[in-house]
């Protein structure tokens, strides 16, 4: 995904792409959930330049599979990548970062425009969008995704799952705090 911005004119650019399956593979592998892609995506951008500056209003969704933080089931999650990034040239962006820090340091900082925006470097005259997208889909991902809020887990004990069944194992963990209300049934 590639953008020459001399192609974005007043009105701005919207472009739109397809990422294959393997590509979207390669931009979630090592992730620690073990994310795999289920299926290509489709990532739609518009984009405007303001003087130098390009400002790229992004949208994707991701379809993936993963494994349930809690029992290990395979799961199926769409993860929407909404973003917004803008790109600073490289060679002006340390007085850039200088001023967005100075700028940070007021009572005033921390506008909501501000905190969401992200900043980037380009180089030359085309845009590469892959490491954008990429950085973006991996902010996205959920860090511990479950196949539900009421997934019980593995049995810490046997291994056995508990959504299938209960497995009879006595994992309880004594606590003295609590004997007085071992009798209590809840
Ligand atoms: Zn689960
Ligand atoms: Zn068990």
């Amino acid at each position: 995904m590639r953008v020459n911005i001399d192609e974005i004119k007043e009105a701005g650019l919207r472009r739109s792409w397809d990422v294959t399956r393997e590509q979207v593979d390669e931009m979630v592998a090592g992730e620690r959930a073990g994310y795999r892609a289920r299926g290509p995506a489709h990532v739609e951008a518009k984009l405007d330049k303001i003087e130098r500056r390009v400002r790229i209003d992004g949208h994707a969704k991701a379809e993936l599979s993963a494994a349930c933080g809690r029992c290990l089931g395979p799961i199926s999650i769409d993860v929407p990548v909404d973003f917004e990034v803008t790109l600073v040239p490289s060679n002006e962006y340390g007085d850039e970062a200088r001023d967005a820090k100075d700028s940070n340091t007021g009572p005033t900082a921390g506008s909501f425009a501000l905190d969401q925006a992200e900043e980037d470097t380009y180089s030359g005259k085309v845009i590469e969008l892959d490491p954008i997208l990429r950085e973006q889909l991996l902010l996205a991902l959920p860090g511990y995704p479950v196949c539900g809020e009421g997934c019980k887990g593995l049995c810490p004990v046997c291994g056995a799952n508990l959504n299938d069944r209960e497995c009879g194992c006595d994992r309880h963990v004594p606590d003295p705090r609590w004997a007085g209300l071992k009798n209590v049934k809840l």
